[in-house]
C-alpha cells in the first residue's frame, strides 16, 4: 500500500488557497511537491479569492476563516450562490472554528474541515479523495 506522501503524478487539478498568512501558504506549497501535478493559486484576500475562483474554476478550494478584508464565512456564501463556483468542494482550514461556525459552515455545503497546523499525510489523504 503506497504512502500518502509517496508523489502521484496522476493526480492532476487546481487548488485555489485562500489564506492570508504566508507560513501557511508556504507550508501548502511544500506540501503539494509531493502532487506535482497539482497547480497551486492563491489569494491573500477575500475579495481576490472570489475573483481567482471565478477565473480558475479550481477543483479545490481551500478557505481560511480570518481574512484581512472580508471573513471566509463571508467568502463562502457568494461561492455557494454562484453556479459557476457553487460546485466546487471547500475545504474550511482553521486553527479555532467554533462548534457553531463548523455547525454552520458544514450545513451551508462546506465539505470539510482542517485544523492548523495543516498535517502533512491528513491533508494529502483530504485532497486525494477529493481530486480523484
Ligand atoms: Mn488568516
Amino acid at each position: 500500500m503506497s504512502e500518502p506522501t509517496d508523489p502521484v503524478a496522476g493526480r492532476t487539478g487546481t487548488i485555489l488557497y485562500i489564506e492570508d498568512n504566508l507560513a501557511n501558504l508556504q507550508l501548502v506549497r511544500g506540501i503539494l511537491a509531493y502532487r506535482p501535478s497539482i497547480t497551486l493559486v492563491s489569494a491573500m484576500h477575500g475579495n481576490l479569492g472570489l475573483d481567482q475562483a471565478r477565473r480558475h474554476a479550481p477543483d479545490l478550494i481551500l478557505l481560511d476563516l480570518h481574512l484581512p478584508d472580508i471573513s471566509g464565512e463571508e467568502v463562502f456564501k457568494p461561492l455557494k450562490q454562484d453556479p459557476t463556483t457553487s460546485a466546487i468542494p471547500v475545504v474550511i482550514v482553521s486553527a479555532d472554528a467554533s462548534r457553531e461556525t463548523h455547525e454552520r459552515l458544514e450545513a451551508a455545503g462546506a465539505s470539510l474541515f482542517m485544523t492548523k497546523p495543516v498535517n502533512v499525510r491528513q491533508f494529502l489523504e483530504t485532497i486525494d479523495a477529493i481530486l480523484e
